[in-house]
């Protein structure tokens, strides 16, 4: 039987997954985890406007979604202060960075991205044919001087920056990423992926500014509002970049349940704040955690906390499978220096005591 003619991309291409999820891993070792504290999702739940809201919708599904989630921009749009026709809602973040990928990325175009930061990004490059550069972190953070020196001197049409970062949870402040953005090439486009950024400390975003087509802001309703399940998250961008989306993005990707949870979750910010302060406690029990198994927590603004183990990559591996055996689902960095740590999510006090119990042994 004759093969597909597949692109010579894709038959070049490894079948990678950026992250196997805990279903398959359940599968995998034939029985549930006890606590899911690895994928940074919010166990303390989403909003019970925004479930009300989707209960509702769900009674809608029969019909497609507004192809223009004409609602929800409108919303974010008052909600930042900046026009509709600055937001792309898209299949969250990762479903966005592929629409961006698309538009930037031809077989080898330069992009420059940090070593160990987020892969999903690094998959979506990668399925364009884009040439990745990887640079260090330093001191456990993205490393801004030499992200932008390498973006010129590699002349990259593209530029990763998580703030606050994914997998070590460490941030930069806002004068420092708009020191950052001046410093990159008048050409290179700037990801500014922030996932997290609801978490984090108030000074950790720049003010947004939509005259800059240089730079696309990220956001998502996955982490802070605890939609993660849904797939809806949004850019932010200079008019003319935000319409170019609509040449390659999925008009129908977005459904009608996500649009009206995500517009309810964005109305409730008393629960917002309810969940910002259960994940804060939650990231001092994961650090009380770590202290009293005489291992060092880094500082976080995300939902999550990197725990340095203390010794190299093969040791904080076999933590993490120790805690998997013991029915903890967690995750860790991929590259070292970085994966001398494990990565545990914020989560309720029952799943914390699942880890807190099952970390001695692991250990
Ligand atoms: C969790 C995460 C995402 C994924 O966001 P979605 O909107 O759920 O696709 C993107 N970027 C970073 C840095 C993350 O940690």
């Amino acid at each position: 039987m004759a093969a597909p003619r597949f692109t010579a991309l894709v038959r070049s291409l490894p079948a990678t997954v950026p992250f196997v999820g805990p279903e398959a891993q359940e599968r995998a070792r034939g029985k549930a985890f006890k606590a899911r504290i690895g994928a940074n999702e919010n166990a303390f739940g989403a909003s019970p406007l925004a479930t009300d809201a989707m209960a509702r919708a769900a009674r809608g599904a029969w019909m497609y979604a507004d192809p223009e989630n004409h609602d929800l921009r409108e919303a974010l749009a008052a909600h930042h202060g900046i026009a509709p026709a600055n937001i792309v809602v898209g299949e969250g973040i990762d479903g966005l960075l592929g629409y961006i990928a698309r538009m930037t990325i031809a077989p080898g175009v330069a992009v420059v991205t940090s070593h160990g930061a987020y892969p999903t990004f690094n998959y979506h490059v990668a399925g364009f044919g884009g040439a990745l550069t990887f640079v260090p972190y330093r001191d456990d953070h993205e490393d801004l001087e030499a992200l932008a020196a390498t973006a010129h001197e590699h002349d990259a049409s593209l530029v990763y920056l998580a703030n606050p970062d994914n997998p070590m949870g460490t941030w930069h402040n806002a004068a420092a990423i708009e020191r950052f953005i001046d410093a990159l090439p008048a050409s290179a486009l700037l990801c500014l992926d922030e996932a997290y950024v609801d978490l984090a400390p108030h000074d950790t975003a720049p003010p947004l500014r939509t005259d800059d087509p240089r730079v696309i802001r990220l956001r998502t309703f996955s982490k802070a509002h605890g939609l993660a399940g849904l797939r809806i998250g949004y850019a932010i961008a200079e008019a003319s970049v935000a319409a170019s989306f609509n040449k390659v993005r999925n008009h129908f990707g977005v459904n009608r349940i996500a649009q009206a949870g995500a517009l309810a979750s964005l109305n409730d910010s008393a629960h917002l704040a309810k969940l910002r302060g259960l994940n804060a406690e939650a990231c001092r029990q994961i650090n009380t955690i770590a202290r009293a198994n005489g291992l060092i927590p880094l500082a976080s603004a995300a939902n999550f906390v990197a725990i340095d183990c203390g010794r190299d990559g093969a040791f904080a591996r076999a933590v993490l499978e120790g805690l998997i055996a013991r029915d903890v689902f967690v995750r860790m960095p991929f590259v070292a220096p970085l994966d001398r740590c494990i990565r545990v999510t914020a989560a309720p006090a029952a799943d914390l005591a699942v880890f807190a119990q099952a970390l001695p042994a692991a250990l």
